[in-house]
């Protein structure tokens, strides 16, 4: 699934492409993504829009229309953006569920943003306010910004949860997801499974410290590709050269040379170094 540097990647390019665009016609060649409406609604709603600006907010993408409106997509595990210029054909495309086509008057161009989803478990929902969206309502403060201190983890930290889970809490750190989980954990030096009331305050410090940098690092890489994630332009990421943990079983741990381990946390597979992490 893609976590925060994947979908701000996404999330960047997107905006440089659709950004000013009017939606001229709406496609749903398959309902399934839709939440809370019916095809129909969902072409009313955004026929006639312009997208003035695309976001992210946690794993969420949120795409502002005028006069008015929101619409979020959550990519979940096969979900991804792909624009089109039109001549392209993808409308016809047996994985795309939604498209729509946008044109820019003024500048006398045209284009379509297709929603493609293999297992079409992705969502996406459409709502006048933010106040309608309660998922995102859920999300903690982003951790690549101001908000994200080592007092807010802190303040997250007062039951026995293991480390990992807790991390991939969308409360306490929206974006975050498996993948990076372990990375974040490994780099702090910490077990994935330290209860976290446990965690003394210079750990939290370099958890903090470690869940930004891993993250930042990753997004400079324009994200992580070790199955489905792609870029709109179809591009994979490049921070999977630099994972240290994920993925790596039975390989040596880059510190230590020890074999990475593979354990279960709530169904998720975690990887650990059993030396470097306590
Ligand atoms: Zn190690």
């Amino acid at each position: 699934m893609p976590e925060l540097p994947e979908v701000e990647t996404i999330a960047r390019e997107l905006r440089e492409r659709v950004t000013g665009g009017t939606i001229r016609q709406v496609g749903v060649n398959r309902a399934t993504p839709l939440r809370n409406t019916t095809a129909a609604g969902f072409q009313r709603f955004l026929a006639g829009k312009t997208l003035t600006a695309v976001e992210r907010q946690g794993k969420y993408l949120l795409f502002r229309l005028e006069p008015g409106g929101l619409l979020l997509a959550h990519l979940r595990m096969t979900g991804k953006f792909v624009w089109e210029d039109p001549s392209a054909t993808g409308t016809n495309h047996p994985h795309t569920r939604v498209w729509m086509e946008l044109g820019w008057e003024v500048e006398r161009r045209w284009g379509r943003l297709l929603y493609q989803d293999t297992r079409c478990l992705g969502t996406l929902e459409t709502a006048q306010t933010q106040d309608d969206l309660p998922a995102l309502a859920r999300l903690g403060p982003d951790p690549l910004s101001g908000a994200f201190t080592p007092d807010w983890l802190a303040s997250q930290a007062r039951r026995a949860t293991p480390l990992k889970p807790w991390l991939m809490n969308q409360r306490v750190a929206p974006g975050m997801g498996n993948i990076y989980a372990s990375e974040v954990c490994h780099r702090a030096g910490l077990s994935p499974q330290r209860p976290v009331n446990g965690l003394a305050p210079k750990e939290i410090t370099r958890l903090h410290q470690q869940v930004r940098q891993v993250l930042g690092e990753a997004l400079a890489h324009n994200g992580t590709t070790v199955s489905d994630y792609r870029r709109v332009d179809d591009k994979t990421g490049g921070f999977q050269q630099f994972l240290r943990v994920y993925g790596k079983t039975g390989q040596p741990c880059p510190a230590c040379r020890t074999p990475i381990q593979r354990i279960l946390q709530q169904q998720r597979s975690t990887f650990l170094c059993p030396v470097c992490q306590t």
